[in-house]
C-alpha cells in the first residue's frame, strides 16, 4: 500500500470515528470478538441463573446446588422410546470414563482417562480441539482407583482441569491452549486428582485423592485468572507437637491419638463432591477415609479423627471453617463422605428447610440443615451391619460391634466400594425424589497384624490382603450377594419410593429431567431411561461397555440431546472379576449422544482375547504359592483383580504370553512404566517377586483346567 493510500485510509477512519463512533483499524476488529466473547463468557450470574438457559450445562452438577435436574422436557416419558444415537465420539484411552460433560453455547467439553480434555461440536460430535496434559504413565500406581477424571469447570472463557499427577491447568476454552498450570500437591507423595474443579467468585476449587496410600487431605482455591493460590483448608491436623494453623484444626487434633496418622498423612482427602449455596455463601465439601484405614494403627484404636468422613461447610472466599457433620466418627472401613452432595429446599414437618443431602459409602441417607449443620434425619438406604441407626440426640451412629475387626476378621456391610460411591445422584423437585445409584456389597475385613508401611505405590491400609478362595465358583457365589440398585429415595419420608435391581454394582450416575425421566447407564453395558414417578423402564440401548458416569442433557438449535460418557473402569472393575463371562463388558470409551429420531449405530463391541496361551511350568510348592498369593492380593489385585481374575480394564495376567512371562521381573521392576504399569520391584524381595509370578502361573493353569472342564461338559454325550 502506498503512503498516499495509507493516508487516505487513515483519513477515512478518522471520519468514520468522528461520524459513527466506530473506527476501522485492525485493532478494532477483535473488539467485536471481545464483545461476543464477553457475552459468551460463563459468569457467576450465568451459573446462578442456569435455569434461564436450560440448553446449557455450565457446571459439574449443572447448578451450584448440584441437583443434576434439567428443566428440558422435549424428550419426555411420552416419546423417550424414539431416542436414537445422534453421534458418538471414540476417546483415546479405553479405561474408566467418569466425566460429566459440560455444554456451553453448542460446544461440549469433556474428559477421558489420563485427564485428556476434548472439545466437541455438541451437535455433530466433531472434534474441535484436544488437550493432553501428558501425565507420566508411571504414576498410575499412585491412585487407588484408575486413571479416571470426572470433568472440567468453565469460568469466563477458560476451562479448568485437575490432572491425575496433581496439576490444576487453565485452558483457553476456544482453542485448548494452556494458559497456566499450577502443581497443587507434593508430587513426591501419592496424591492424585480425579475430581472436577468448581469455580466460585473467580476462585477455582480443587481437592485431591490418595488416602489409600498415605497422604493428608485438603482443598485449595486458586485465582481463576492467574493461577495464584488464595487459600488451602486441611481436613486433618498437621504435626501434633506444633500449634495448628487454625482453630478448626486445634479442635480436630484433640480427636487423634499417637503419631502414625501424622507420619502417614491421616487421609480425609477431598476427592470429589462440592456444592455451593450463593445465598448463604457457603461451600460444602465431602471428606474421605482415614489413612491408613485401620484405626488401630492410625489413632491407637480411638478418637473421632476429625474431619475424616465428614461434610464440612467453608467460606469460599477465605476457606474459613463454618460447621461440620461427621458421618462416620473414627472410621475404620474406608467409609468416605466424599459422595455427591445435593442442596435443596424441602418441606419437613410443615416447615421449609434449606437442606443438604448425602448418601455416603456408609449406607445412611442424611438430611442436614445446610445453614447450621444440624442433622434433620437419617436412615439406611440399603442393608448394613456396622451401625443400627443414628442417635438423633447426638447425631452419631449407633455402632453394632459386628464390624469391629480389631480382634478377629469380620464380614462388613457395606464394603469399601460403598453402599453408594462417587456416581452422582440426582434430585427431581417435581417428584421430590433423589435417584441414588446404590449398591449392596460386603467384605471380610481382617487386621494386618502390624503397622502398615508407607511407600510410593504401596496400598497401605492396615488390613490384611483379600483372602478369597482361588475358585471361580466360590468367587461367583460371593458375587451373587453383590448387586446394584437404582433407588428412588424420598428424602422427607426417608424411604424408597421405588427401586430397580441390577445384576452388578457400579452402575452409572443419574440425570433427572422435567420430562418425567431418570436416565442412567448400567454396569451391564446399557443406557436407560425410567419414568421418574414409577421406575418403569421406558427406553434402553446397548452402550458396548459398562457406563459409570452420570448422563447430562442440553440443546443446540432448539433440539434436545442426552449424552452418556461410556467406559467401564474405576475401583470395582479393577479389583473384582466383573460380571459373568457371557455378559462381561469391556472397557471401551466413547461419548454417546442421543436425540429423538437419532439413527446412528455403534460399531461392534470389543471382545476378550479368547485363546489361553500355554502357561509356563509351575514349580512352586504350596508354601511359596501362599506367599505369592499374599503379595499378589496386597500389591497387584487392586488393578489386575483379586485372585488374578481381571474384569478387563487392565490385562488379565492369566493370559500372559510366553514372551511376557520371560520379561516378568523386568516389567515388575518398571520396564513398562511408560505404558502405565508402575514399578513395584523396589517394594519386594526377589523371592517374593518369584512367588507372585508362580502364583500367577498357578492361576493360569487353573484357567486352562477350568476351560477344559467346561469344554468337556459342553460336549454332547456320545450315544
Ligand atoms: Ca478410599
Amino acid at each position: 500500500m502506498s503512503n498516499r493510500r495509507l493516508a487516505l485510509a487513515g483519513a477515512t477512519c478518522l471520519l468514520l470515528t468522528l461520524a459513527l463512533g466506530t473506527g476501522c483499524d485492525r485493532d478494532k476488529e477483535p473488539a467485536a470478538d471481545k464483545t461476543e466473547e464477553k457475552a459468551k463468557a460463563v459468569t457467576a450470574e450465568r451459573i446462578i441463573q442456569a435455569d434461564k438457559e436450560p440448553g446449557n450445562w455450565m457446571s459439574h452438577g449443572r447448578t451450584y446446588d448440584e441437583q443434576r435436574f434439567s428443566p428440558l422436557d422435549q424428550v419426555n416419558s411420552e416419546n423417550v422410546g424414539e431416542l436414537g444415537l445422534a453421534w458418538s465420539y471414540k476417546l483415546d484411552v479405553d479405561r474408566g470414563t467418569e466425566a460429566t460433560a459440560l455444554v456451553v453455547d453448542g460446544v461440549m467439553y469433556t474428559t477421558g482417562a489420563w485427564s485428556i480434555v476434548y472439545a466437541l461440536d455438541a451437535r455433530t460430535g466433531e472434534l474441535l480441539w484436544k488437550y493432553d496434559p501428558e501425565v507420566p504413565r508411571a504414576v498410575a500406581g499412585r491412585g487407588c482407583c484408575g486413571v479416571v477424571n470426572r470433568g472440567v469447570a468453565i469460568w469466563e472463557n477458560k476451562l479448568y482441569l485437575g490432572t491425575f499427577d496433581g496439576r490444576l491447568v487453565a485452558l483457553d476454552a476456544k482453542t485448548g491452549r494452556e494458559l497456566w498450570s499450577e502443581v497443587t500437591v507434593d508430587q513426591n507423595k501419592n496424591y492424585t486428582i480425579t475430581g472436577a474443579p468448581r469455580v466460585i467468585n473467580g476462585k477455582v476449587l480443587i481437592g485431591n485423592g490418595g488416602a489409600e496410600l498415605g497422604v493428608r487431605g485438603y482443598i485449595s482455591a486458586y485465582d481463576a485468572r492467574t493461577g495464584e493460590m488464595i487459600w488451602r483448608f486441611y481436613t486433618v491436623p498437621g504435626d501434633p507437637s506444633q500449634p495448628q494453623s487454625n482453630a478448626a484444626l486445634e479442635e480436630a487434633v484433640k480427636t487423634w491419638h499417637g503419631k502414625l496418622w501424622y507420619e502417614q498423612g491421616g487421609g480425609g482427602t477431598v476427592w470429589d463432591s462440592m456444592a455451593y449455596d450463593p445465598e448463604l455463601d457457603l461451600l460444602y465439601i465431602g471428606t474421605g477415609n482415614g489413612s491408613p484405614w485401620n484405626i488401630k494403627y492410625r489413632s491407637e484404636g480411638k478418637g473421632d479423627n476429625l474431619y475424616l468422613s465428614s461434610i464440612v461447610a467453608l467460606k469460599p472466599d477465605t476457606g474459613e471453617y463454618v460447621w461440620h457433620y461427621q458421618t462416620t466418627p473414627g472410621d475404620t472401613w474406608d467409609f468416605t463422605a466424599t459422595q455427591h452432595i445435593i442442596l435443596a429446599d424441602l418441606e419437613i414437618a410443615g416447615k421449609k428447610r434449606k437442606v443438604l443431602m448425602q448418601a455416603p459409602k456408609n449406607g445412611f441417607f442424611y438430611v442436614i440443615d445446610r445453614a447450621t449443620g444440624e442433622l434433620i434425619s437419617a436412615n439406611n438406604f440399603v442393608p448394613i451391619n456396622w451401625a443400627s441407626g443414628i442417635d438423633m440426640e447426638t447425631g452419631r451412629p449407633i455402632k453394632t460391634g459386628e464390624a469391629d475387626y480389631s480382634k478377629e476378621p469380620k464380614l462388613v456391610m457395606p464394603s469399601p466400594f460403598g453402599a453408594h460411591n462417587w456416581h452422582p445422584m440426582s434430585y427431581n423437585p417435581q417428584t421430590g425424589l433423589v435417584y441414588i445409584p446404590a449398591q449392596i456389597t460386603f467384605i471380610v475385613h481382617a487386621d494386618l497384624g502390624q503397622p502398615p508401611a508407607s511407600a510410593i505405590n504401596l496400598w497401605n491400609v492396615g488390613i490384611a490382603p483379600f483372602d478369597i478362595p482361588d475358585s471361580e465358583d466360590e468367587m461367583a457365589k460371593m458375587g451373587e450377594g453383590f448387586k446394584g440398585l437404582l433407588l428412588a429415595w424420598d428424602p422427607v419420608k426417608q424411604e424408597a419410593a421405588w427401586s430397580v435391581e441390577y445384576i452388578s454394582p457400579w452402575n452409572g450416575g443419574t440425570l433427572s429431567t422435567a420430562g418425567n425421566l431418570v436416565f442412567q447407564g448400567t454396569a451391564d453395558g446399557r443406557v436407560t431411561a425410567y419414568e421418574a414417578g414409577s421406575g418403569k423402564l421406558l427406553w434402553e440401548s446397548p452402550a458396548n461397555t459398562g457406563v459409570i458416569a452420570a448422563p447430562m442433557t442440553y440443546t443446540v438449535d432448539g433440539e434436545q440431546y442426552v449424552t452418556f460418557m461410556a467406559g467401564w473402569g474405576g475401583a470395582f472393575p479393577l479389583v473384582t472379576p466383573g460380571l459373568e463371562p457371557d455378559i462381561k463388558v469391556q472397557a471401551e470409551a466413547r461419548v454417546l449422544t442421543y436425540k429423538l429420531g437419532g439413527d446412528q449405530s455403534l460399531p461392534p463391541a470389543k471382545h476378550d482375547p479368547v485363546p489361553i496361551p500355554t502357561p509356563p511350568e509351575l514349580t512352586a510348592d504350596a508354601e511359596q504359592l501362599a506367599l505369592g498369593k499374599f503379595f499378589y492380593q496386597g500389591l497387584c489385585a487392586t488393578c489386575h483383580g483379586v485372585s488374578v481374575v481381571s474384569s478387563s480394564v487392565t490385562p488379565d495376567l492369566r493370559y500372559l504370553s510366553a514372551e511376557t512371562h520371560e520379561q516378568f521381573n523386568a516389567i515388575v521392576a518398571g520396564a513398562r512404566a511408560d505404558k502405565g504399569m508402575p514399578a513395584f520391584g523396589h517394594l519386594i524381595q526377589p523371592e517374593q517377586m518369584e512367588a507372585i509370578h508362580q502364583y500367577i502361573i498357578k492361576r493360569s493353569h487353573d484357567l486352562v483346567k477350568r476351560a477344559e472342564e467346561m469344554k468337556a461338559s459342553a460336549e454332547p454325550e456320545v450315544e
